[in-house]
């Protein structure tokens, strides 16, 4: 490694978050791609890698359509690909489908030109989380020209929950006043004095506005029992008890012991349990009603199951356990300072300092050391320089999230350099519009969206990326293909898969294969059964619950008002007769789909760029937004009277966690009918419904159902010890040549995100190629991705191939209202 090449490497270890990729830095890079001749939009892989000649993807859900993808991006042309798919065609639970000239009663023929979901239907930008798996979304969006499609929403819905018998807004947030009300307003005609009153004013009224949507958020809350136990939950978090002081501290020890690591697995607890523990067991009925709503929402599961390491807390829980940490080395390491410089002030550079009172021991190390804590050397101390580095207030974020953004952006640059260098060289080359635009402006756009997805569903996604993998001549789609079994041939090193096609012959061979279904599936393929553990038996215990999806369309428009909104969710304490149907939540898809609209409308009613000092252009860009608003809300309305009703109801999960055969769950007509029997009692017998209780609802000119088995994948307490078993018996069975991808496995959470993320994650590793992971550790330095490993869970086994660091909330670009823009290849952000 040469000097030059040194210097890169020692750049990348220094500092994890730079925002703007610096001259220095792409310079490096270039350097590194030279040096390896990697493909361009990655870094390289610092092993020489075996390239797979062919790899078997199984599964043709969107995580094995995305791994094709990526897979065919990354490996040579002479490398073939095979997506098997069980069923006739491919998307797996996304599931998008036009439904058209529907009957009423058999007697009015009635078009109905709508999309029912029974799988993902959107997706909600990470815009205040340290993580950029949705810039993935974007970028694929980007490649597979799928812009115009796009339907973006900027706006808050209502979200509701059920409880005990009536639909309770707790969306409280949205109503609150917005500060643009106290934006100077300025007038030439007024001046002086008179400005200072108008301020006056303006202050008044949104004040005014402030404190009576406190007293209105208050008194709903005080009055609702869906919120009771919140002021003794805040109470709890607030002023907490003595033992949890100690159980805290308890848990920084653990984790100093690794400093920068994910805290052990032992330390995993229920979500209903982490919440208990940080209010000081005060919030018993709020984790039960409002807290298992939500996990009833996102996973169809049991807040007392769920674990909180892989849940939607994940980051609170984390920054619990470890920021305290930072915290205190970064004191330490001012402390150590301080010593060594009055040491050399007292006596020269050899004096030893003397304990300091509050850090007993503090001879060790660099910097000393605290008690139960190990001592500072250059890995902490380059943490506690981090967490130190200004930006305000502190985020906990996994390297290998930071590290997407830069191999993001990395991929961005080079694809903007490309474009430019050709324009100096071809004479007839437009400068028109950059490659990396596409995505520049879709992730700058993004920090202002709610929500995401596809005028005709988000089977576009899928349906696209099925049609471009099928233009690979590299890459074979099989649909209708089960894999029956999968094993693994020792001698060969290659992985053998069996389907209907090949029974009674010897089965496929491939060097790699990456399995995308979910763990019971993936269980049974490696010979698991109820009598027999099979090659995989860690996979034994994991589960994933069942939904049945009921699509509804009525042609009347909004039934359901006055709640208008997202939807709502219902809790696990709703008694029995409200809710004898099992049922989870239901999506308002009608509104939500008439808040969205396309990018470029979406564009429009953003407001301009002005000059800001420009009196007449501020007033009249006001104006024209306060027009635009007006508009844009006029047009909500009128496509919700213009169009009908449309819902989707869910039920099961954990609910059926107990059911086995298949006349255990209801059949498509049961389900409809139950499906209305929940609108009716929950929409309409219910208090505060404009009409007359028990007014009936008409019946749907259209239903959908689709029993979703096993589609929800659980990460019950203890999800990592079992991951890090998976991986060991994915190395012992299969040689490390089968690995794993989506919800079931690494992600936090299920969706389309995390799924697209396992996706992209195992294709680099599977086809050597990685992004940047400084990991200082055992010479570890460039982009082995042994986060990732072969197995698709290498952090699970070793969780010091992917650490945690400190980052400045301010300092990260395209999240939380940081202002960020996009210019020439790369977001620019100054945040200081
Ligand atoms: C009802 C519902 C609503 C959802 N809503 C949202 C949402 O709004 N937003 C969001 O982000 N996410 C949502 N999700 C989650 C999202 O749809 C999933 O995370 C994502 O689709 C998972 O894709 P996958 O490819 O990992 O798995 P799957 O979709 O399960 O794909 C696996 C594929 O493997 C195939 N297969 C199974 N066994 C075999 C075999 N033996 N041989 C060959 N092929 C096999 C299956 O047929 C399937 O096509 C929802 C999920 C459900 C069920």
């Amino acid at each position: 490694m040469g000097p030059r090449r040194s210097a890169c490497v020692a750049a990348a270890r220094i500092t994890l978050i730079r925002p703007v990729i610096s001259r220095r830095e792409t310079r490096c890079r270039a350097l590194v791609k030279y040096n390896s001749r990697s493909f361009a939009s990655s870094t390289s892989y610092s092993r020489q890698p075996v390239v797979p000649s062919n790899v078997a993807v199984i599964g043709g859900g969107l995580t094995g359509l995305a791994t094709a993808h990526y897979l065919a991006m990354l490996l040579p042309a002479a490398s073939k690909i095979v997506v098997f798919e069980s069923s006739g065609q491919t998307g797996g639970w996304i599931d998008s489908r036009r439904i058209e000239n529907k009957t009423r009663d058999d007697k009015t023929a009635t078009t109905v030109p709508e999309t029912f979901e029974s799988g993902a239907r959107m997706v909600a930008p990470q815009r205040n989380a340290a993580r950029y798996d949705d810039l993935l979304l974007l970028e694929l969006i980007d490649q597979l020209e799928l812009i115009d499609e796009l339907r973006v929403s900027s706006l808050l819905a209502s979200q509701y929950i059920y409880y005990p018998d009536h639909l309770v807004n707790v969306s409280l947030a949205n109503a609150k006043p917005s500060t643009a009300l106290l934006a100077p307003r300025p007038n030439k005609l007024i001046t002086g004095w008179a400005r200072g009153l108008l301020r006056i004013a303006q202050n008044w009224i949104y004040y005014k506005a402030l404190v009576s949507w406190a007293i209105r958020s208050f008194r709903h809350v005080h009055r609702e029992p869906a919120f009771a136990g919140i002021w003794r939950a805040a109470f709890g978090y607030l002023v907490p008890l003595g033992d949890r002081l100690e159980d805290t501290h308890a848990r920084m020890v653990a984790a100093s012991k690794a400093p920068g690591r994910v805290p052990p697995p032992s330390s995993d607890e229920s979500v209903g349990a982490y919440i208990m523990r940080r209010t000081s067991g005060q919030a018993r009925p709020l984790v039960n009603n409002m807290v298992s709503a939500l996990m009833h929402g996102i996973y169809g599961g049991d807040v007392w199951k769920l674990s909180v390491a892989s849940s939607v807390f994940r980051s609170g829980w984390l920054a619990e356990s470890v920021l305290p940490v930072f915290q205190l080395y970064s004191r330490q390491a001012k402390i150590a300072e301080m010593r060594r410089q009055r040491a050399i002030a007292q006596g020269g550079a050899d004096a030893r300092p003397t304990d300091h009172p509050d850090f007993p021991g503090q001879n060790d190390g660099e910097g000393g050391g605290v008690a139960e804590f190990p001592p500072l050397t250059k890995e902490t101390l380059a943490l506690a320089q981090e967490y130190d580095g200004g930006g305000g207030r502190k985020l906990v974020a996994m390297k290998s999230d930071v590290a997407l953004l830069y191999d993001i952006m990395a991929r961005m640059r080079t694809r903007h350099e490309q474009w430019e260098n050709r324009g100096k060289t071809e004479s007839g080359h437009q400068q028109g519009r950059s490659p990396a635009d596409g995505l520049g402006m879709l992730g700058t756009a993004s920090t202002r969206w709610t929500q995401f997805g596809f005028e005709k569903g988000f089977g576009t996604l899928t349906d696209a990326l099925t049609r471009s993998l099928r233009s690979r001549p590299n890459v074979d789609i099989r649909t209708g293909q089960p894999v029956t079994a999968i094993s693994y041939d020792s001698q060969r090193e290659r992985v053998r898969v069996s389907t209907e096609q090949t029974a009674g012959i010897d089965g496929e061979w491939f060097d790699r294969a990456i399995a995308t279904v979910a763990s019971p599936a993936l269980f049974r393929l490696a010979g698991g059964s109820p009598t027999s553990s099979g090659l995989l038996p860690a996979l034994r215990h994991e589960h994933a619950v069942t939904i049945m999806v009921v699509n509804l369309y009525y042609s009347e428009p909004a039934l359901h008002h006055p709640y208008r909104g997202f939807g709502y969710l219902i809790p696990q304490t709703v008694p029995l007769d409200q809710n004898p149907e099992g049922a989870l939540g239901v999506i308002f898809d009608s509104d939500r789909e008439a808040d969205t609209r396309s990018l470029w409308d979406d564009e429009r009613y953003a407001a301009p760029p002005v000059d800001l000092d420009d009196v007449e252009e501020r007033l009249s860009r006001d104006k024209t937004f306060a027009k635009r608003l007006l508009e844009s809300s006029q047009a909500r309305n009128k496509a919700s009277r213009e169009r009908g009703s449309k819902y989707t109801v869910m039920f099961g999960g954990h609910y059926w966690d107990d059911y086995r055969y298949p006349d255990d769950y209801p059949t498509p007509e049961e389900a409809v009918r139950m499906a209305e029997a929940v609108l009716q009692r929950h929409l309409r017998n219910t208090p505060g419904f404009l009409e007359a209780p028990d007014h009936p609802l008409p019946r749907p000119v259209a239903t959908q159902t689709k029993l979703c088995r096993e589609c929800i994948p659980q990460h019950d307490v203890g999800h990592s010890q079992r991951m890090a078993a998976v991986h060991d018996d994915l190395r012992r069975s299969f040689g490390g040549k089968l690995a794993v991808a989506g919800g079931s496995y690494t992600a936090v959470g299920p969706g389309v995100l995390p799924s697209l993320r396992s996706a992209y994650d195992v294709a680099l590793r599977v086809a050597g190629r990685g992004y940047r992971m400084p990991l200082v550790e055992n010479g570890r330095n460039e982009t082995d991705m042994a986060h990732v490993g072969d197995t698709g869970l290498g952090r699970f086994a070793d969780p010091a191939t992917d650490g945690v660091v400190p980052v400045a909330q301010r300092k990260l670009p395209l999240r939380f209202g940081n202002p960020t823009v996009y210019e020439q290849g790369r977001w620019r952000y100054d945040g200081n």
